[in-house]
């Protein structure tokens, strides 16, 4: 042991541990279980991509991009956004390219939210957006997702707390995050939906963070209803995607954030001392890809087989399904199995069926700050057909 000591300092995130993506994903790891638990593809991105990337850096595109990201790429997001969300966004003034979701999400939040400001959140939340305004000083105000049950007491869906919500925006709310398509649940949100937040907020001066990294998995034929397709929010929010999700790269960590010109200004003089930029020859690669549309356009399609397959495996089991318009996350009720697990909490019942059973889920009590059981559990299906058969057959025997 070193002699010398470590001074102590306060901790700026007292109640954070690891997050539960990271937990979950070294105990499949640690038990060789199937990890239907942290959100990523187990099947490789398109080849084309990465020959795009691979060009992009033997043509030595291997020094700093422009801080906000390289033309290219945000005209291509900007195309993108224009063409299906029907919003401008001015490419030099409205759009940043982030190193991933997450850094769009912790920038924007730093960059508008003061010591004291009030940040309104919908729990299940993505487990970020509290510690990112805690790093802020800002005071986090966490409002639940209603949980509507069945005759039998299972969850069967949730829905958008909308007087919860009226009542918790004040003169204080400087931010209002929402999540659409929406981690972990799954749900997503109608155009009426967007209607009625425009009316909550309207008097306000609010501003909104849309988390939008799912918005190209909805099913069903239903549409994703963008901030950006709505011009009321667009003019206060931020927008944020990412490429990760979208084109099956996870592990590359780029993304994006729109937003009107005077959020963008105080989002850059963030961005700048955060990450400065974001690598070179991704974002080359990304910006051929992006110019053709088929490559997000045909997400629904490819994602709802993947979906359906396991919904139909699930169906041969006592797990309860929630509806799943959209993500690539499927959320079951375990409350009804007929083993003695079945009475664990959320927690307990994901590190047992991954040390025992062999397969890894989330539980949703981890997108809550206070311990909220509600039985539900969260399975990844972005996963290639032989690993959901793999968790299904493990899974039929409960
Ligand atoms: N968003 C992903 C999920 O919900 C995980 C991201 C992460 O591990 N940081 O599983």
């Amino acid at each position: 042991m070193s002699p010398q000591k470590t001074p102590l300092f306060p901790s700026r995130l007292p109640k954070v541990g690891t997050t539960i993506f990271t937990v979950m994903s070294a105990l499949a790891a640690e038990h060789h279980a199937i990890n239907l638990g942290q959100g990523f593809p187990d099947f490789p991105c398109d080849r084309k991509l990465i020959e795009e990337v691979n060009a992009a850096m033997l043509a030595d595109r291997n020094q700093y991009p422009p801080m906000i990201g390289i033309t290219e790429l945000r005209n291509g997001i900007s195309k993108k956004i224009e063409r299906i969300y029907n919003h401008h966004y001015d490419p030099d003034a409205e759009i940043t390219v982030t190193a991933g979701g997450t850094q769009g999400i912790l920038t924007a939040i730093l960059a508008c939210v003061s010591p004291g400001d009030e940040v309104i959140i919908i729990e299940p939340a993505y487990d970020s957006y509290r510690p990112s305004i805690e790093l802020a000083g800002g005071k986090t105000v966490a409002i639940s997702l209603e949980v509507v049950r069945d005759e039998s007491g299972q969850v069967a869906s949730y829905e958008i707390p909308w007087d919860n919500l009226k009542k918790a925006i004040n003169s204080n709310t400087r931010l209002i995050i929402i999540n659409t398509p929406h981690n972990p649940t799954g749900m997503i949100w109608s155009k009426a939906d967007l209607d009625q937040l425009a009316d909550l907020v309207r008097d306000t001066s609010a501003l909104i963070l849309s988390d939008e990294v799912y918005e190209h998995m909805v099913y069903d034929g239903a549409k994703h209803h963008s901030v950006a397709s709505h011009p009321e929010l667009a003019a206060r929010s931020f927008l944020i995607s990412s490429f990760g999700k979208t084109y099956h790269v996870t592990g590359w960590k780029v993304g994006y954030v729109a937003a009107p010109p005077a959020l963008t200004k105080e989002f850059r003089k963030v961005h700048q001392f955060n990450v400065f930029t974001v690598n070179t020859p991704m974002q080359y690669g990304l910006a051929c890809y992006l110019s053709n549309a088929e490559h997000y356009l045909n997400l629904p399609a490819f994602y709802q087989a993947k979906r359906d397959f396991f919904k139909a495996g699930l169906d041969k089991t006592k797990f309860k399904l929630l509806p799943t318009p959209g993500t690539y996350f499927q959320c079951v009720d375990y409350s009804a199995l007929d083993i003695p697990q079945a009475k664990f909490n959320e927690a307990d019942f994901c590190k047992w069926l991954t040390t025992e059973i062999g397969v890894a889920a989330i539980p949703v009590s981890a997108f809550y700050e206070q311990s909220t059981e509600s039985g539900v559990i969260r399975f990844c299906f972005a996963k290639q057909e032989q690993t959901l058969s793999q968790a299904l057959q493990r899974l039929q025997t409960l």
